[in-house]
């Protein structure tokens, strides 16, 4: 479409429907922009947005290394149950096929994975990171619903993850709940279960009081401190369903590991995992810098 041909057809969609606005930077949002569910994001938005590409760790969605020597390292045939799995590198394209083991980034190959599979939006970097950030500590809940439509179209062909009974935020504690005034997860999951049918369960699972904030906390410290948080509250609502939880962030995997314990000692039949944005580990990225 020529300049012309674009301005005519801004000019007959003002017309015909109000001004919106991109849920990630408000700016005035142009015909042309991504738009599901009538909500907006624009293209300048998308185009900064570091989205998860493969190769990616089959179990948790961290995007790792794409060439052949890091596929190579990051996986490990001596481990029960991880065979068998013969997603290829992005470099693997054309070249005959050979088995291979399953890609999994470090994190997952060190600690058990109780979750069946985790998938992410993008990396937790750059507009991402930022965004997340205006989301839980600056009210910008626009920016929720931004990154839960994304999330549907994250999923979009997981049949799998798509035929969940319900989703489930992580819930926050009680005191954080009580100075926040509202749960990021829960508006995110709002967002994803409104275009992907859904329901959204936010009183089944609490989080434990006197827990100390986990960004002051690092490795082991974190683990030992979220050792049994998280409690489902009401085990009838997830007994024997198939449950789809939904974070902001998954950094080392602890807290859906945690959550999907306590959802799976409730006699859920499963937990997946879908979060907004997943932190890279520099021991499993050799590739080109992924910052923008
Ligand atoms: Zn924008
Ligand atoms: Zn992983």
């Amino acid at each position: 479409m020529g300049t012309f041909g674009k301005d005519l057809w801004r000019g007959i969609v003002s017309l015909v429907m109000p001004q919106s606005y991109c849920l990630l930077c408000g700016e005035p949002f142009g015909p042309m922009d991504f738009s599901l569910e009538g909500r907006q994001i624009c293209h300048a938005c998308l185009e900064q947005i570091p989205f998860v590409v493969p190769p990616m760790c089959q179990k948790c969605g961290r995007p790792l290394r794409g060439n052949d020597e890091g596929t190579r390292l990051n996986s490990d045939p001596e481990k029960p149950g991880l065979r068998g799995n013969d997603q290829g590198a992005e470099g693997d394209r054309g070249k005959k096929p050979r088995p291979r083991a399953a890609l999994l980034c470090s994190e997952c190959r060190r600690h058990g994975r109780i979750f069946q599979k985790a998938r992410a939006v993008a990396v937790y970097d750059g507009i991402v990171k930022e965004r997340i950030h205006d989301l839980k500590y600056r009210g910008a809940l626009h920016v929720g619903e931004a990154l839960g439509l994304l999330m549907a179209r994250c999923l979009e062909g997981d049949l799998r993850l798509l035929a969940s009974d319900m989703i489930v935020p992580v819930p926050l504690s009680p005191e954080r709940m009580k100075t926040r005034g509202y749960n990021q997860s829960e508006i995110l999951a709002r967002s994803l279960g409104k275009v992907v049918g859904i329901g959204v369960v936010t009183d089944a699972m609490a989080r434990g009081d006197g827990v100390m904030s986990q960004s002051l906390l690092k490795g082991n410290q974190r683990r030992r401190n979220l050792g049994d948080v998280f409690e489902v509250v009401s085990p009838s609502h997830v007994a024997g369903r198939s449950v789809l939880l939904v974070d902001d962030v998954l950094t080392t995997g602890t807290t859906a590991n945690e959550c999907s314990m306590a959802l799976l000692k409730a006699g859920a039949r499963s937990v997946s995992v879908v979060v907004a944005a997943v932190g890279i580990l520099q021991s499993d990225w050799y590739g080109k810098n992924f910052v923008h």
